[in-house]
């Protein structure tokens, strides 16, 4: 694997290379910093994926973005954190499905989404201060307000947990908006046309059955929702 191309802290974007151009319709690439970030900050879910004795593996996974990387956590006997440990290379992806596209023709239907693709390599945090920062930072991440409300990680817990950082340096976002792009002879068709948008919606929050008595629900669950940024879509 090439040495990534590490973009100065104060770049507003990470610098595409062979690897993260966009090849297939490169008008939807997108390398600023801002735009990459706030889908990072969007999304609960990453894919993780690597190569495990000469196999794909792709793992789904929870995570947090702190500056310029990214950092996941599971136990020391985590198979897959192990072998990202031993310095794999490796490939993130996040996926925000924005709509459903629905076209003239079978052929064009498509989605609206932002994604973006990481690509590097993780190495363990060795620093309890770092690790116990990184576990804080996912809780807040899932659910922003969250960790003023709950026991703080343990030592024992920060100790027992192990906490990989994932430098983003070679990064692209790909962001697919708008209508359906049809052929011109199927506008005179009669079919609709047009988008279904999709977003995450929570529901009701509800009680676990051992609640202490009193324990309110807090407004962070009770009006739960994502950040959202549009992106600059096209
Ligand atoms: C929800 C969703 C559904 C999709 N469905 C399909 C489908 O059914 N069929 C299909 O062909 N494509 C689909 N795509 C697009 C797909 O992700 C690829 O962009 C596309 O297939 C081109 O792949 P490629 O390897 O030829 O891209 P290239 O342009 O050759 O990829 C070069 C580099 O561009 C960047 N890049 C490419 N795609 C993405 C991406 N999605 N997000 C961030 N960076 C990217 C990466 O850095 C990559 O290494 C979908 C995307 C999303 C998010």
């Amino acid at each position: 694997m090439r040495a990534p191309e590490t973009p100065p802290a104060e770049s507003p974007r990470y610098e595409p290379n062979a690897r993260t151009r966009l090849r297939r319709r490169p008008q939807r690439g997108h390398f600023e910093r801002a735009t990459i970030h706030a889908i990072l900050d969007e999304a609960l879910v990453c894919h993780v994926g690597f190569a495990d004795a000469g196999h794909p593996v792709v793992i789904p996974m929870t995570y947090a973005r702190v500056g310029d990387a990214l950092y996941l956590h599971g136990a020391p006997r985590n198979r897959m954190l192990g072998l990202l440990e031993s310095g794999v290379p490796v490939c993130v992806t996040v996926t925000l499905l924005d709509g459903l596209v629905l076209a003239r023709s079978a052929f064009h239907q498509s989605m609206n989404y932002r994604a973006v693709m990481l690509f590097g390599r993780a190495t363990a945090v060795t620093d309890p201060a770092e690790s116990e920062a990184a576990l804080r930072a996912v809780v807040e991440h899932v659910i922003p307000g969250r960790l003023a409300d709950v026991r703080p990680p343990s030592r024992e817990e920060v100790a027992g947990t192990l906490v990989l950082r994932f430098p983003i340096e070679e990064a692209s976002a790909k962001i697919r908006g708008g209508g359906p792009l049809d052929d011109e002879a199927d506008y005179a068709l009669e079919t609709w046309a047009g988008v279904v948008p999709l977003r995450l919606v929570a529901g009701t929050p509800e009680p676990d059955a051992r609640l202490a008595p009193g324990a309110k629900v807090p407004a962070y669950a009770e009006r739960y929702e994502r950040p959202r940024s549009k992106g600059d879509a096209r």
